[in-house]
């Protein structure tokens, strides 16, 4: 039931990949024309900033707090640009209904966060600063892997380049070869930790153990 869930042990903060999400989701971005041609970011965005437990599961719709939008009126320019939703029409919510990406996000894993992040202005207040913090775009692109269409890029490459930067093993999730989200993980003082990465059996690969390949890529979504 509501606020009967034990405290959260740290912090998933989803990141997702444009080039992937428009092509899943073919050229349907009408509020803010995300996925339209030159709009089109080619910029990790935020998905989320998830509690989780540490056994892999992870608590949702926490406390009774609808979204409201007034709440984060100063925010909403960089929460467009930088937390914007790639999908068409409105989004399930636990309270409020349909709603927006925002509020499904809030509802579904901000109430979750206490008593770390407190409410809903600090929420979105605290995952744009990680966002800013953690550019997890620009520590890739000074690796060299760089957007393209083309190009290829090993995914342990690009896990040692995000562990070289932030001292923790980040998580990648992709949609065939494509990137499509990366997770990074804080302990509840926001310091960075490793993500939990399944391992499967017939695999003693690390990485592989992901839903990505060994050589993946990070598109430029062309409309
Ligand atoms: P998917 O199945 O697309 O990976 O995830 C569907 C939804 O489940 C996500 O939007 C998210 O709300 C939730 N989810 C998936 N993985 C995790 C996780 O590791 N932690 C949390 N807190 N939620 C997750
Ligand atoms: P999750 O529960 O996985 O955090 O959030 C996924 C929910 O948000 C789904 O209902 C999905 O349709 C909706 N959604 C709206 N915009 C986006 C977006 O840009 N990316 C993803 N992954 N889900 C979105």
């Amino acid at each position: 039931a509501v606020g009967e869930q034990r405290e959260f042990d740290y912090f998933n903060f989803a990141l997702q990949w444009p080039g992937t999400q428009c092509k899943n989701t073919r050229h349907c971005c009408p509020s803010n024309g995300c996925c339209r041609g030159s709009n089109a970011p080619t910029e990790f965005t935020i998905h989320g900033l998830w509690p989780d437990y540490n056994d892999g599961t992870w608590p949702s719709c926490c406390k009774k707090s609808k979204f409201d939008e007034k709440e984060i009126s100063t925010l909403l320019d960089a929460l467009e640009q930088y937390w914007p939703s790639y999908r068409c029409g409105s989004t399930s919510t636990c309270y409020s209904g349909e709603g927006l990406f925002w509020a499904h996000e809030w509802e579904k894993h901000g109430t979750c966060s206490f008593p770390v992040v407190r409410d809903e202005y600090s929420y979105f207040s605290t995952t744009l600063n990680l966002y800013f913090k953690y550019n997890v775009t620009r520590v890739l692109n000074e690796a060299g892997y760089l957007p393209s269409n083309t190009e290829k890029y090993p995914l342990g490459g690009i896990v040692s380049a995000i562990q070289n930067a932030f001292h923790a093993t980040p998580k990648l999730d992709c949609s065939k070869d494509a990137v499509n989200e990366l997770h990074l993980c804080f302990y509840k003082d926001f310091k960075p930790r490793d993500c939990i990465i399944e391992r499967s059996p017939e695999n003693d690969n690390y990485f592989s153990s992901s839903s990505c390949p060994k050589y993946v890529s990070l598109p430029v979504y062309m409309s």
